[in-house]
């Protein structure tokens, strides 16, 4: 039997930045549960680069639990660490290393709970699945979903286990990615009125979804989010070649990110309605001025009943009923969705150690998911 302490060791010395690879990671996991007796079926990307694994450990039937967790990290690229991020090291009670809390602490404890699982009688399932590409939006457990929305042995509810401190998170925003790209027209600088400003209009609607933003932060608030409202966010602008020059094209990525209780397409129509007033204006005169918005990635928010069976269920393992809301979006949102399965997300370490350098866990919170893997082991057994 090896510690989770010691697989996270192993986990944390593939480098898998989600632009890269994560083969190699796969592979450890698939031979380390082929040592047990249990088979893995992966799911790659189309370039084969990258694979999802899902794995089933006791009986094949429906019902038991779905556990899952993502095997990509964020870069450390312009991160100032003092430690090796790929190499864990242990130092107090603390284990560094990109990626020990978000999330392959939780994976590693997973693993570290497979050789129990075998041993014991297992009455229903546990289903582990491991995904890539989770950080650049949730994008690579959707094959992944495919296989599972088409087989007949459906789990009873899923554990995505995301740093959360062992906290029940019943509910968490949605996230849409949105290109907004602004046609104006060029000219001299000089001759201001011979042109339209691309960055001018793309200014213009940055103040609409400005507006909007503003306007959710002072609508209804859910106190159980850090930021209790849903927010708006631009994040990347491009425009204008020289200063001598009116830009025709400027181009900028912005993100809606929502409470369940807030529509999306209501949001996004009304600011559509904003690009084509703002656009419209200068149409007579300049007839390419527009704003096109065009959504790149999309995955749901997360609502679980508070008196939901999985919380009690996870609340009776973890011997407290601490529940919340998390502000960070997460596979949970669309396994719970996509399979109509009740999800939570509970896992060890928190995110305010997560995507930044000297990235760390507690060792006292790889070992309180132990005691709570090995007690959902118990339970499944009985
Ligand atoms: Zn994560």
């Amino acid at each position: 039997m090896t510690s989770s302490e010691d697989i996270l060791a192993r986990l944390v010395s593939f480098p898998t930045i989600s632009k890269d690879s994560n083969a190699e990671l796969i592979d450890y996991i698939r031979n380390y549960l082929a040592d047990y007796g249990i088979d893995s079926i992966l799911v790659s990307n189309d370039e084969k680069t990258k694979f999802n694994l899902h794995a089933v450990i006791g009986p094949d039937k429906p019902g038991g639990v779905l556990l899952s967790g993502h095997t990509d990290v964020v870069p450390v690229e312009g991160q100032n660490w003092t430690v090796a991020p790929f190499c864990a090291s242990r130092l107090g009670d603390r284990i560094y290393g990109r990626g020990t809390t978000d999330m392959k602490g939780f994976v590693a404890c997973v693993l570290a709970m497979v050789p129990h699982a075998v041993a014991s009688k297992l009455a229903e399932p546990i289903h582990l699945v491991f995904s890539y590409d989770e950080e650049i939006g949730c994008i690579g457990i959707r094959g992944m979903l495919d296989v599972l929305e088409a087989g007949h042995a459906r789990p009873r509810f899923c554990i995505v286990g995301e740093p959360t401190s062992m906290k029940i998170g019943i509910a968490h925003k949605g996230k849409t990615g949105m290109t907004c790209r602004c046609y104006g027209a060029s000219a001299h600088s000089a001759l201001t009125t011979e042109g339209l400003n691309a960055i001018y209009l793309a200014c213009d609607m940055i103040g609409e979804i400005r507006n909007l933003h503003n306007e959710l932060s002072s609508g209804v608030l859910h106190e159980e989010f850090g930021v209790p409202h849903s927010t708006l966010h631009v994040g990347t602008i491009q425009g204008g070649t020289a200063l001598n020059i009116i830009p025709n094209y400027c181009e900028f990525k912005f993100e809606i990110r929502n409470l369940e209780t807030d529509n999306t397409g209501l949001l996004l129509k009304r600011l559509q309605n904003s690009a084509e007033t703002i656009a419209g204006r200068y149409r007579n005169e300049f007839e390419d001025s527009d704003i096109r918005i065009d959504v790149f990635n999309q995955y749901p928010a997360l609502r679980t009943r508070r008196d939901a069976q999985i919380v009690d269920f996870v609340s009776d393992l973890l011997g407290h009923n601490e529940i919340t809301g998390i502000d960070f979006g997460t596979e949970a949102g669309m396994i719970s969705s996509r399979l109509s399965m009740p999800a939570v997300v509970c896992g060890p370490g928190s995110m305010d150690q997560g995507h930044k350098p000297d990235e760390y866990i507690l060792i006292s919170e790889l070992n309180r998911c132990d005691v709570f893997l090995s007690r959902l082991v118990h339970r499944i057994a009985q």
